[in-house]
């Protein structure tokens, strides 16, 4: 999974662009369920929120380590075919 930082400005390009539905508003910032970021994998070669965050604030979220076959283990899940 991706996180984001508290460096986000909270512009909202991220959220429509996510094809898991897995970024929201947080209290204070958005926010990435970790449940639900594949990292795009299953979908798109690159992250889509990375590539259009402003402020580069989408680092991989060290707490949440996984292989490419995890990420589309959990695509797979995620969108119904596993
Ligand atoms: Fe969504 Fe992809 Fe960003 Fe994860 S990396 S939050 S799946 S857009
Ligand atoms: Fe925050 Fe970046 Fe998403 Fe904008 S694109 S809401 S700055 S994480």
């Amino acid at each position: 999974s991706l996180i984001i930082t508290d460096e986000c400005i909270n512009c909202d390009v991220c959220e429509p662009e996510c094809p898991n539905n897995a970024i929201s508003q947080g209290e204070e910032i958005y926010q990435i369920d970790p449940n639900l970021c594949t990292q795009c994998v299953g979908h798109y070669d690159e992250p889509q929120c990375q590539q259009v965050c402003p402020v580069d604030c989408i680092p991989l979220d060290p707490s949440h380590p996984e292989t490419k076959d995890e990420l589309y283990q959990k695509y797979l899940k995620i969108s119904g075919q596993a």
